[in-house]
């Protein structure tokens, strides 16, 4: 049970980050929601599992908000004991034709926000002699796929910086590891599917196309799935699990 911690996940107001909330909160932990879009709704949701539920609107390209962020987490319940890096976007181009301002704001968002959130609330997780700190990298953290320089170079990144904190935490009560999903049904993926089905005018073709490439289940990974594993992250079983990279990823990449 994780009644009395506290959770901060960023970018959780869709998606997998959604999912994640709500596994903590049926957990028993309050939560600190972050995001754009449909705040109030998934306020609500979360909300109906009963424990404390606030938000925080921080941009998390922008540092001087992400120390907003913490410093409001830590001042409505005392520390972050899980802080889940989760907050996330794509864009898909090839190199040469890559924004450069999208490749910015990719590696601000995807990386740099884990970086700053990590070194703010950690002091208080070492004060409190407990720590949870999960990365949502992605199996694109592990291997690459045409033009997406800047997520894949964010995510491989982003599980450099899980190993390095959960060497500097090795002998504290504080974890950190990533987790690597696959394909997840979700607005980010729904745009990619949106895509493609424009250039083919086969909307379920797309769909079974896009799995068909990359994830040997042919299935979707689910928030929910996800949930649980952060959940089993959190746990005491999980305690000596530093530094891991973990798919869930349909088998991805076991090819
Ligand atoms: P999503 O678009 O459904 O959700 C992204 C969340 O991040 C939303 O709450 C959004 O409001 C928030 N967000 C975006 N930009 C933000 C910003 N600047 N500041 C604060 N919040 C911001 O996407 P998702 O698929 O749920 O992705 C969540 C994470 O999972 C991302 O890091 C993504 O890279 C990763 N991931 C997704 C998949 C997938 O297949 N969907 C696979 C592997 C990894």
């Amino acid at each position: 049970t994780l009644n009395g911690k506290t959770a901060l996940v960023t970018g959780s107001t869709s998606g997998i980050g959604l999912g994640i909330a709500h596994s903590l909160a049926a957990a028993g932990a309050n939560l600190v929601l972050n995001g754009f879009g449909e705040v109030a709704q998934a306020l609500e949701a979360v909300r109906r599992h009963g424990g404390e539920v606030r938000y925080h609107p921080a941009d998390m390209s922008r540092p001087e908000q992400i120390a907003e962020l913490v410093a409001f987490a830590e001042s409505e319940f005392g520390a972050v004991d899980i802080l889940v890096n989760n907050a996330g976007i794509q864009h898909v181009a090839p190199v040469e034709e890559f924004p450069p301002e999208r490749w910015d704001s990719i590696l601000a968002i995807n990386l740099s926000s884990a970086f700053h959130t990590t070194r703010l609330a950690l002091p208080g997780m070492r004060r409190r002699g407990w720590g949870r700190i999960v990365n949502i990298a992605s199996v694109h953290g592990l291997v690459g796929s045409a033009q997406k320089s800047a997520y894949v170079a964010a995510k491989h990144g982003l599980l450099g910086l899980t190993k390095v904190v959960a060497l500097e935490t090795a002998q504290t009560a504080i974890t950190c590891n990533a987790v690597c999903p696959g394909w997840v049904l979700t607005p980010l993926v729904q745009q990619q599917i949106d895509a493609r089905a424009q250039a083919s005018g086969d909307a379920a073709g797309a769909r079974r196309e896009l799995l068909a490439e990359k994830q040997p289940s042919l299935e979707f990974v689910t928030p929910q799935q996800l949930g649980e594993l952060v959940l089993f992250l959190c746990s005491e079983a999980a305690s000596q699990v530093r530094g891991a990279a973990w798919n869930m990823d349909g088998g991805w990449a076991a090819q």
